[in-house]
This record gives C-alpha cells, sequence and structure tokens, in this order.
C-alpha cells in the first residue's frame, strides 16, 4: 500500500482535465498501471464480458461508459476481485491478479450506495477500514483529519450520516475509500444518487480530488455527460464489448461507429455512397437527403462504398436564403423548436420525412430569431464537421 500523503484541497473549480505534457497513453516508453489482458466473463450460457483488453494508465480517471447489462460493472468488480474471469488476465502494477484475493490488491471500491453506518459519526466512518487494518490511532487521527479536509468535510465530522446532504454522504464515501491509500479506486456510479445540480458540482470536486492524491481512478457510468465531464478517457462498452477507447474529444469528434456517434451526444446520420475518393477529401452522395456531402480529413475509402456521414448539430447553420454551394446542404421545413435558453434545438423536416436537428447558441434573444416554425430553410455545414463511418 503506498503512503503518500494527501495534499489539502485548494477548493478551485478547474473543468475538465489540463493538459500538460505527453498523454501516458501516447507515450511508448510508459507502462500501463492495469493491463486488462483478453478478458471474459460468463455465467453460465451468458456472456457478460467478452475477450476486452485495456490499458489503463496510472494517474488517470478512466471512464467505463455503456448502456444498462453491458457488462461495466462486471468488469469492475473483475478489477477488485470480487469476481473471477472465465478467460484471460488483469495485470495491477505488473502484478498477475489472477491468485490475487480482493484484501491484498492495492485497490478499493466505492459503492453506488456508498453503504455508511448510520450509527457512527462522519469521522468514525472514515477511520473505520483503518481501525480494522489495526493502524496506529495517532496516525488514524492524521490520516482521517486530512481525508475531511480534502472533501471538505471537517467541520461535519461529528454528524452521523442522516445529518448529512447526499452529497456530503457521497464525499464521506469518498474520504473513506481515500484514506486506506489505495492505487486504484473503482468507483461504481459514484453519483447516481445526487440530483443533477449536485451531480455536476460533485463531478468537478471529483476530477479536482482525483487530480491532487493522484490515485488512478476507474469510474462505471451509463451518463455520457458524466463520462464527457470527468474522463481522462473513455472506453464505451456494448453487450460485454469494448467499441471504442478514447479521450472524451476523440470518441465525441471522430466516433468509429454509428453506435458510438449515437451513444455519445447528438448526432444527424445521413447514409449514402462514396463517389469521390479524393487526397483530401471524400464526396458520398446521401440517399434521402439528394445532396452530396463532402467530408475533409476522412482517409481512403473507396468508390461505391457505402457509409453514413455523421455530424453533430452545434456545427450546422440554418438560413432561410439557400446557400452559394450545393454541397452539404438540405432543405427543409422547420418541424419544432425547443428553447433551451442558452441554445435552441430546430428539427427540420426533409422531403423524404428524415429529420435533421440543428442546435443553434441563441446570440440574439427569442423574440429577434428570424427563424419560426413551418419556415422553410436550408440547413449547412463545412466539409470539416462530417465523420464517415462504415459500421
Ligand atoms: P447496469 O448499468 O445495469 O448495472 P452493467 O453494464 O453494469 O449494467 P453488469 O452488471 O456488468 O452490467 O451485467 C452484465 C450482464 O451480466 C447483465 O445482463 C447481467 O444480468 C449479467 N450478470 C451480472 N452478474 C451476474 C450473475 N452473478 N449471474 C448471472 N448473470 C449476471
Amino acid at each position: 500500500m503506498t503512503d503518500t500523503a494527501l495534499p489539502a484541497a485548494s477548493g478551485a473549480v478547474q473543468p475538465n482535465r489540463r493538459q500538460t505534457k505527453l498523454e501516458p497513453w501516447q507515450d511508448p516508453g510508459e507502462a500501463p498501471y492495469v493491463r486488462i489482458e483478453g478478458v471474459s466473463k460468463t455465467f453460465g450460457a451468458f456472456t457478460a464480458v467478452d475477450d476486452v483488453s485495456l490499458s489503463i494508465y496510472r494517474g488517470e480517471l478512466f471512464s467505463l461508459l455503456g448502456g444498462s447489462g453491458c457488462g461495466k460493472t462486471t468488469l469492475l468488480r473483475m478489477l477488485a476481485g470480487f469476481e473471477q474471469p472465465t478467460a484471460g488476465h488483469i495485470y495491477i502494477d505488473g502484478v498477475d491478479m489472477s491468485e490475487i484475493p480482493p484484501y491484498e490488491r492495492p485497490v478499493n471500491m466505492m459503492f453506488q450506495s456508498y453503504a455508511l453506518f448510520p450509527h457512527m459519526t462522519v469521522e468514525q466512518n472514515v477511520a473505520f477500514g483503518l481501525h480494522q487494518d489495526r493502524v496506529p490511532g495517532a496516525e488514524i487521527r492524521h490520516r482521517v483529519t486530512e481525508a475531511l479536509e480534502l472533501v471538505k468535510l471537517a467541520p461535519q465530522r461529528k454528524r452521523k450520516p442522516h445529518q448529512l446532504s447526499g452529497g456530503q454522504r457521497q464525499r464521506v464515501a469518498l474520504a473513506r475509500s481515500l484514506v486506506k491509500r489505495p492505487k486504484l479506486l473503482l468507483l461504481d456510479e459514484p453519483l447516481a444518487a445526487l440530483d443533477r445540480k449536485l451531480r455536476e458540482e460533485t463531478q468537478f470536486e471529483l476530477v479536482n480530488i482525483q487530480e491532487q492524491v493522484g490515485i488512478t481512478f476507474v469510474m462505471v457510468t451509463h451518463d455520457q455527460e458524466e463520462a464527457m465531464t470527468m474522463s481522462s478517457r473513455i472506453a464505451v462498452m456494448d453487450a460485454g464489448w469494448i467499441v471504442q477507447v478514447g479521450t472524451p474529444a476523440e470518441i465525441y469528434e471522430y466516433p468509429q461507429s454509428r453506435f458510438v456517434a449515437e451513444f455519445i451526444g447528438q448526432v444527424n446520420l445521413f447514409g449514402g455512397r462514396v463517389v469521390e475518393d479524393a487526397a483530401d477529401h471524400v464526396v458520398v452522395a446521401a440517399d434521402a437527403a439528394g445532396t452530396e456531402i463532402e467530408v475533409s480529413h476522412a482517409g481512403s475509402v473507396p468508390i461505391g462504398t457505402r457509409v453514413h456521414v455523421a455530424v453533430r448539430p452545434e456545427k450546422m447553420a440554418i438560413a432561410k436564403d439557400p446557400p452559394a454551394d450545393p454541397r452539404n446542404a438540405v432543405q427543409g421545413t422547420v418541424d419544432e423548436i425547443a428553447y433551451l435558453g442558452n441554445a435552441s434545438i430546430y428539427l427540420i423536416r426533409l422531403a423524404d420525412g428524415s429529420m435533421v436537428r440543428v442546435t443553434a447558441p441563441n446570440v440574439t434573444r427569442m423574440t429577434e430569431l428570424p427563424i419560426t416554425w413551418e419556415d422553410a430553410v436550408h440547413v449547412t455545414w463545412p466539409a470539416f464537421a462530417g465523420v464517415i463511418l462504415q459500421t
């Protein structure tokens, strides 16, 4: 077990993660801290995790993201040692975990339910694991104080769980996990019990704390916004498989499949066939929209290949006047407008009945917006906005 001291919380909010140097997964000299190699888990005839291989590096906040039943919790439980893989190996810090029981792994797991002891105070809850490990009293006091300061709960140390808010209970659970100084902290839907506003605030707090303590976090979530806000990298899972691994920006900007494009955020998908494959762009004749779509930086895709072009709604513009260039443009009528305050969502019905979604920031006041229901409009987007998907 490591004995790195936990630095005190700064209280500063730093949205998203700061990039200061070459990221470890881009550095060929960096050894992964957690290596999952060909891991599968079957329950009877059912395969919950199917031949998963992943490398997670020291200091990452790595998210396993996917819908219900995709196998993410099962994978987390195998890291903790609560489940044994049916096939494959898990290495933590270079050590094969096959024969290592949960309590001997350098790992702690924070459960969704927190499982706080209701009759104990905050500090007794946090100290509990250290008493069990027979840590000397003076050190327990020191480490508990440090952990409570880190999660900003020192003033509430004498309270019992029922005297705390949901967010405070979540922080007690976090302090209780961190006080044991694991090298790897596993978090199963850590913010699921919090309401939306508190969840957003706590996301930032968790990232700040993780950056301060430098412990590697692996988090399970089904909430794509949460994964996008907090993670160094995300593994998107579907039916026991990892379908894509990447930074939040890579996953959002360069999804490799329709599944990922649709799972992360909103997207417009145009089916079509490649009609031009040039050095710096590809042109797709879209079926339904009856338009040609140019995609820059698409790589080479042979002429005739059936593809989908994914375009994010915020990369599209909407206007009443026809564009000068007929490429990357579709026509339709405004079917719905949802006013969200900072932005509006427009649903545009095309001639074939399909819908295109456009998000436009509200830089002018709602009453001044020139576009309204039933208007005939043109939707356009630049060539760099599209992504070609072959699966
Ligand atoms: P959720 O977000 O709903 O918790 P998940 O992605 O975490 O979903 P898992 O808990 O990993 O999903 O479960 C994956 C699949 O394996 C599910 O279909 C589940 O029913 C099944 N499963 C999990 N544990 C067992 C078990 N002990 N016995 C049989 N089937 C199981």
